[in-house]
């Protein structure tokens, strides 16, 4: 293992094994969150991390040492709300999934980014409901077989950070898992302001996402996603700073 793997390792993770599965964007985007936090110099006690429920909520809980706050379904921004508004001190990290997130929590997402709660939102859009196996989220592009619409998902997806940009958040950016140096600088540049702070990571589930569009292997999808970023059909970079 490389040294800089160790000591980020050390310094930032929980010694436990990962519940991640091979290949999952989740991992690459807690790598870039650490050497974020780390290139700044932040005081890990002074971050509070705050996550819901789903295979995104992993990326700190268990795993970060820093606080934090597991929380139900869709309302880890509705709980970081408290912590903000009781601890301004603090820095308040808010890890989610396209389904916790833009899904089940979507009401707290577009008001918390309205109010300009100061926080920071990661989302890791993977296109689908995870951790629950695989079912439409409302971010599944149009046309993919999925358990819940086994004949193609019929409706529009939302386009994420245009939705939050729209709601009136102070800092909003959209990265992929191709993309990990812009994604950790975005961090890096969220975590030094205040205010509602967006971050739309596209990512990879090859264990269900990949399985329902029959590309299994992480890199190809990964490979995918930079295509596509390079033909402008995921638009990436900061939208508002
Ligand atoms: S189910 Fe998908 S999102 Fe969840 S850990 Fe496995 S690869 Fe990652």
């Amino acid at each position: 293992m490389a040294s800089r793997t160790r000591y980020l390792r050390e310094k930032y993770l929980r010694r436990l094994p990962t519940a991640f599965c091979p290949g999952c964007g989740n991992g690459q985007i807690l790598r870039a969150f650490v050497e974020a936090v780390d290139e700044l110099g932040i005081d890990k006690n002074k971050i509070v991390a705050v996550s819901g429920i789903g295979c995104s909520a992993w990326i700190s809980s268990p795993y970060l040492r820093v606080d934090t706050l597991h929380t139900t379904h869709g309302r880890a921004i509705a709980f970081a709300t408290g912590v903000a508004l009781s601890r301004p001190d603090l820095k308040v990290v808010v890890f989610t999934g396209d389904g916790d997130g833009a899904g089940i929590g979507g009401n707290h997402l577009i008001h918390a980014a309205r109010r300009g709660v100061n926080m920071l939102v990661i989302l890791v859009n993977n296109g689908i409901y995870a951790m629950t196996g695989g079912q439409s989220a409302p971010t599944t592009p149009r046309g993919v077989k999925t358990k819940t619409h086994p004949t193609g998902f019929p409706e529009r997806p939302f386009d994420v950070a245009s939705l939050v940009l729209a709601a009136g958040a102070d800092y909003v950016a959209r990265w992929t898992t191709a993309h990990l140096v812009q994604l950790k600088n975005s961090i890096k540049e969220a975590l030094e302001i205040t205010g509602f702070r967006f971050i739309e990571v596209i990512s990879q589930c090859p264990t269900h996402f990949g399985r329902i569009i029959g590309v299994t292997d992480p890199w190809r999808m990964i490979m995918r996603f930079k295509e596509l970023a390079d033909k402008g059909e995921i638009t990436v970079g900061v939208f508002k700073r």
